[in-house]
């Protein structure tokens, strides 16, 4: 894995803006993604981890620049994408591709999969359609189907399937990094480990750089070398996968952990959290985490922890944890 940053992200916030009565006021703003900085270095593949509704899909979307910003900056390659136009847009969306949790959404039932794959071609100047042809049977061969299966619709294959060719459709272009938002959550058991390895295998073959989002954390951790933990649209706690998993310093990263089954380890008293993740409308003050946490302090409703370095990169942000 190179040490080099492929994408940086400062800051970044989206906000929906909140209107109502007579007139449309605007009543406040749901913060799905409030102030995130992150960094992944090329060939690596961040996990980002959290519940439903806690702003991981929204910050995927807004660094594709599928949602627009409210504010921060994304940088790719060193160069600030934030104000790109729709023709600059489209260049670098040559690079960074997305795959979907659920390839239907994006798969037209009317067009075959090779339509829908060399679509992609298309756009971006592959004019010749033998050329088209050509490299949507190499990509489905690549991604565990038949060059055949390109006359096919979208209804003729399983979800696993599908999956696969989701995959295909983001990898035609040669990008570099891909942004996958839950790509095995909809799959039975079974086929997940398939797509999970898949994608392994072609982060390998490809040099291709992952943000890998998912809910689930044995998923997080088969494929990540660094995992962050979003909470109420804030990173938590950042750190090498090892780290988290050995070494949790933020109390929701524990009580996410304490859920997880282990096998041959002796297993830790689960830690429940109480409710579901606070509205991002009008977020609890202070730590955004203290209506839930089972460690909260005094302090946590008064004033909101910063994200800071607890030795190695270890990031977390704790009213318990000591800053050096
Ligand atoms: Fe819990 Fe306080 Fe730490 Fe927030 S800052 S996670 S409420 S102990």
């Amino acid at each position: 894995m190179d040490n080099h940053k492929l994408l940086e992200v400062k800051e970044l916030k989206k906000y929906y803006p909140v209107t109502g009565g007579l007139f449309s006021r605007h009543l406040g703003d749901v913060k799905a993604v409030d102030g995130v900085s992150l960094y992944i270095n090329e060939g690596e593949t961040l996990g980002l981890v959290g519940e439903s509704g806690c702003g991981k899909s929204t910050l995927g979307r807004t660094i594709l620049r599928l949602e627009e910003p409210t504010g921060g900056e994304i940088i790719y390659r060193g160069t600030s994408v934030t104000g790109l136009d729709k023709g600059e847009l489209r260049e670098l969306r040559r690079e960074i591709q997305m795959i979907f949790q659920d390839p239907q959404s994006f798969l037209d039932p009317r067009m075959t999969v090779g339509q829908s794959i060399g679509e992609a071609l298309l756009i971006h100047g592959v004019k010749d359609e033998t050329e088209r042809l050509q490299r949507v049977a190499e990509i489905l061969e690549r991604v565990g189907l038949e060059a055949q299966h390109a006359l096919r619709y979208p209804h003729e294959f399983s979800s696993g399937q599908r999956q696969r060719i989701g995959i295909g459709r983001a990898l035609i272009l040669n990008p570099r990094l891909i942004i996958a938002d839950e790509p095995v959550s909809a799959l039975d058991v079974s086929i997940q480990a398939q797509i999970l390895n898949l994608m392994l295998d072609l982060r390998d073959e490809f040099g291709l750089t992952y943000l890998f989002i998912a809910h689930d954390l044995s998923v997080i951790r088969y494929v990540s070398h660094r995992v962050a933990v979003m909470y109420l649209g804030k990173i938590v706690e950042l750190a090498e996968k090892d780290e988290i998993f050995h070494n949790p310093l933020h109390p929701y990263t524990e009580a996410l952990l304490s859920a997880i089954p282990t096998i041959g380890q002796k297993k830790k008293a689960r830690i429940l959290l109480p409710g579901s993740v606070p509205s991002s409308l009008e977020p609890p003050s202070g730590c955004r985490f203290h209506t839930r946490c089972h460690r909260v302090l005094p302090v946590c409703p008064q004033e909101g922890p910063p994200l800071k370095d607890n030795g190695h990169g270890h990031l977390v942000a704790c009213h318990l944890r000591g800053v050096r």
